[in-house]
C-alpha cells in the first residue's frame, strides 16, 4: 500500500513527470510537483490533481540546474510532509543537432538537468531515507540511456550517465531499505513530440500516421507510442514493497528498441 506515502516527482508540470505524479497521487500518495512553465497554469494542474485525488498536492519551483533549489525542493517535501518515501529524478531537456556544431552552452544545460540535478537530489533525499529505514529512488532515464542515435550525443551521455549513478546508489544504498532504479522509456507521445509529428509532416508532405511509424517510431519495433500508464505501472511496481528486490536495474519500456 502505497497510501500516506511522500513523492517528490522533478519536472512534472509536463509530459512523463506530470502522469507519473498524478498516478502516485491516484495511489494515495502526497505528492511535490516539481517544474518549469506558465505559474496559472501549474496551481490549475496542482488543484484539479489534489481535488480529484485523496492526495494533498503541493508545488515547488526548484530550477533543476540550481543545486540549492534542488535542496530546498527536497527540504521542502519534508517541511510539507514530514517524510519523504519516493524521489522521481525525471526533469529533461533535449537538443537535436551534431557535435561539431551542438551549442556548448546546450551541453552544459542538458548534463545539469538530467544528470547533475540527479545527483543533487538523491544526495539530499538519501539522508532522509536511511532515517526511515526505506526509500525509493527512481530515475527516468531513456532506451538512449542504453543505446544511441545520431545528433543526440550529449542527450545519450547523460541518459547513460543516470543509468550510471542509479547503478552506483544500488549497490552503496543495498542494505539500507532504498532501492535505485533507472526506467528507460522508448518514445512517448508528449506534447513534445506530438509537435514534432506535425512539423514533420509539412515539411516532408506526408501523412502524419506516417510520420510516427517511418520516422519517429523507425527504432521501435512495435511501432506504437510507449504509453503513460505503462510507464506508471513499472513506477508503481518499483515504489511498492514487492519492488524492494529490484535495485540497481536499467528497466526498459521501449516496445522492443533495444531489443534490436
Ligand atoms: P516534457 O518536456 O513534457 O517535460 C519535461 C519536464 O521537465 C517539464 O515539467 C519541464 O518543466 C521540466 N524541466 C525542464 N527543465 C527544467 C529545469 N531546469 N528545472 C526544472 N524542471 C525542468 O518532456 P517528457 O517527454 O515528459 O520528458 C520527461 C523525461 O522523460 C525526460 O527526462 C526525458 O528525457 C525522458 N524521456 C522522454 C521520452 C519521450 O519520448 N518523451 C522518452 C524517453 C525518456
Amino acid at each position: 500500500k502505497l497510501e500516506g506515502h511522500v513523492a517528490v516527482i522533478t519536472g512534472s508540470t509536463s509530459g512523463i513527470g506530470q502522469a507519473l505524479a498524478s498516478a502516485l497521487a491516484e495511489q494515495g500518495v502526497n505528492v511535490v510537483l516539481n517544474g518549469l512553465g506558465d505559474p496559472a497554469k501549474i496551481e490549475a494542474d496542482r488543484q484539479a490533481l489534489q481535488a480529484r485525488t485523496n492526495a494533498a498536492v503541493r508545488y515547488h519551483p526548484a530550477d533543476m540546474t540550481r543545486p540549492e533549489e534542488i535542496k530546498d525542493l527536497i527540504a521542502y517535501a519534508v517541511r510539507e510532509f514530514g517524510r519523504l518515501d519516493i524521489l522521481v529524478n525525471n526533469a529533461g531537456i533535449q537538443h537535436v543537432a551534431a557535435v561539431d556544431e551542438f551549442p556548448e552552452e546546450k551541453w552544459d544545460a542538458l548534463i545539469a538537468v538530467i544528470l547533475t540535478s540527479t545527483f543533487h537530489a538523491s544526495r539530499a533525499a538519501i539522508p532522509i531515507m536511511k532515517a526511515q529505514g526505506r526509500g525509493r529512488i527512481i530515475n527516468i532515464a531513456s532506451a538512449h540511456g542504453l543505446v544511441a542515435s545520431p545528433f543526440k550525443a550529449p542527450y545519450v551521455a547523460a541518459k547513460f550517465g543516470v543509468v550510471g549513478f542509479t547503478k552506483g546508489l544500488a549497490v552503496e544504498l543495498a542494505r539500507t531499505g532504498i532501492t535505485a532504479n533507472a526506467i528507460c522509456p522508448g518514445y512517448v507521445k508528449t506534447p513534445l513530440i506530438e509537435a514534432q509529428i506535425v512539423d514533420q509532416a509539412k515539411t516532408r508532405g506526408i501523412p502524419e500516421d506516417r510520420v510516427m511509424e517511418d520516422v519517429i517510431l523507425a527504432a521501435q519495433p512495435t511501432k506504437k507510442f510507449v504509453e503513460y500508464e505503462h510507464l506508471a505501472g513499472m513506477l508503481l511496481y518499483l515504489a511498492s514493497d514487492v519492488g524492494a528486490s529490484a535495485t540497481g536495474a536499467a528497466l526498459s519500456v521501449d516496445g522492443g528498441w533495444t531489443a534490436t
